[in-house]
């Protein structure tokens, strides 16, 4: 086909631009009402960030994936409603929250601290306390308490109000006591920016949390990596109700005519020269919103000015984080007891999170017998990283560094018993929730009928990032069927 023309696809009632998480929520909940829907992904398969690594031998996660519930517990997560909502089975265990702390002086030790939810913020904060390696004098145990007090009384639209206030400038103005000052700092990097990108809405909404229900439980599905375990099933029913699959396309555009949608075109990754034109009145967009916005997908026209505005700056702050992988000859990390670890590093200075280390056996990875896979996440937000969306490679490999030192000094032979290591590079997703950005991104642009925004697109502050995109895969559901019923 020459360059320039349009084939037309099939019309559907439904057009989900990205087949991650999101968009396969969205989908499925479509079809179970009997919307006839297609997603359109750019990849040759469906799962987005959920997605398998390949490698030597092994498949893991693309990234550690836990799920976090602020609701109690996993069952009352959202994703787990849209698996009992479906029908479908979804068995999880819970994971520890651990800290490990590690210093040259005590080579092969590595000291743990785990939550104990019972305890709630208290906890939390000795948690942090425990990591930056500074014990808490009684008035500083006070003044934690204050806050954490503050944080709990926050309604949640009092939180929302604050989400443009910098957690940074908020500790300046409330909090006197420089050890506490310091704890809270501490907190941002395994939020995932720094402290002073974070606005202190989400974090007091977080915070509440551990008041409300003892501590943020951490989970991990059973049945093996997250593309098993969520993605999978989730395909194989959207495909069994009716949903259309067209993978290897990258969505261009998505049209807008008088002001609703009608349709996108895409072009078909194996062929450059085909674009194609799919018809249908609503279009949910299931991508990040600022890759969206930026790539033109979705026209800045059709958003809120201060939308469009929120967008550009998440855009400008968006990060990636490092994963690493390592595939170790023989096990040389004890499998017993903690499998995901904060690991801080004494040798920087005051202790420094270097990052995460997590154990394949906790993800249900696949991996060799006899082997061991261990996963790093370097958040790209430490002030020792900040990789910014285009990182510099030495930065990633400095970072990549530090971690594999760490981890050497806890569990010495770790680096010896390297047989391969590879690193993946991915968006960070938290900047929607937690940067200083004075505004939410609603699901629906009022301006224009017919289009939707799912997934990482929009930002909220009262869902837990993780749980976020099947959240809203609810309301969006309803709305749409709305939409198509009038
Ligand atoms: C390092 C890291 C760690 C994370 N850890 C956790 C965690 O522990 N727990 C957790 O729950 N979440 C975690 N997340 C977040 C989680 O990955 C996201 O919240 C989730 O993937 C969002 O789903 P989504 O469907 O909105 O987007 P995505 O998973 O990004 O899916 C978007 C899809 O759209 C496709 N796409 C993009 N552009 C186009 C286009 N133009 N046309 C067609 N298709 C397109 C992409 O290929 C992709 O498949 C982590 C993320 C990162 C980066």
């Amino acid at each position: 086909m020459a360059k320039g023309s349009i084939a037309k696809g099939k019309d559907f009632d439904a057009i989900i631009v990205g087949g991650g998480p999101g968009g396969l929520a969205v989908g499925c909940l479509l079809a179970k009402e009997g919307i006839k829907s297609a997603i359109i992904e750019r990849a040759p398969a469906l799962g987005g960030r959920f997605r398998s690594v390949k490698f030597h031998g092994c498949r893991a996660d693309s990234a550690v994936h836990f799920f976090a519930s602020q609701f109690g517990s996993a069952e009352k997560t959202f994703c787990y409603k849209l698996f009992n909502h479906l029908g479908l089975p979804l068995k999880n265990k819970m994971v520890p929250w651990t800290m490990g702390l590690v210093t040259k002086e005590k080579p092969g030790k590595i000291d743990y601290f785990a939550m104990d939810p019972k305890l709630g913020a208290e906890n939390f904060f000795e948690f942090f306390a425990f990591a930056t390696g500074v014990s808490m004098s009684d008035e500083s145990k006070k003044e934690i308490k204050r806050i954490a007090a503050i944080t709990e009384d926050m309604s949640l639209e009092e939180c929302r109000k604050v989400v443009n206030v910098s957690f940074a400038d908020w500790v300046d103005r409330n909090v006197g006591d420089p050890i506490v000052q310091a704890i809270l700092g501490g907190m941002a990097p395994i939020i995932g920016a720094p402290v002073k990108d974070v606005n202190f809405g989400m974090v007091a909404n977080s915070l509440g949390t551990f008041n409300r229900v003892g501590s943020i439980h951490i989970w991990y599905p059973k049945p093996g990596p997250l593309e098993d375990a969520i993605i999978a099933p989730l395909a194989k029913y959207y495909k069994e109700h009716g949903g259309k699959v067209i993978t290897s396309r990258r969505v261009r555009s998505i049209n807008i005519e008088n002001r609703r949608a009608t349709g996108v075109v895409a072009q078909d990754d194996n062929n450059c020269n085909m674009l194609e034109e799919y018809s249908s009145s609503v279009v949910i967009c299931a991508i990040p919103i600022f890759e969206a916005v930026a790539r033109n997908v979705i026209r800045q026209e059709y958003l809120r000015k201060d939308w469009a505005e929120a967008i550009r700056k998440c855009g400008e702050l968006a990060i990636h984080d490092l994963s690493g992988f390592f595939l170790l000859r023989e096990k040389v990390i004890p499998e017993k007891g903690y499998g995901w670890i904060h690991v801080f590093d004494f040798d920087y200075g005051l202790p420094t999170y270097v990052g995460d280390l997590c154990l394949g056996s906790y993800t249900n990875a696949k991996v060799p017998p006899g082997k061991q896979l261990v996963c790093s996440m370097i958040p790209g937000s430490l002030e020792a990283t900040n990789f910014g969306l285009t990182s510099p490679m030495e930065k990633v490999r400095e970072a990549h560094r530090r971690w594999k030192e760490a981890v050497e000094k806890a569990f010495p032979g770790f680096s010896k018993a390297i047989q391969y290591e590879g690193m993946n590079l991915q968006l960070n997703f938290t900047r929607y929730a937690y940067a200083v950005v004075p505004v939410e991104i609603d699901m629906q642009p009022p301006n224009v009928k017919g289009l939707y925004l799912a997934g990482d697109s929009i930002r909220s502050v009262s869902t837990q990032m993780s749980d976020k995109c099947f959240h809203i895969a609810f309301p969006i559901c309803e709305r749409v069927l709305d939409y198509l019923s009038s």
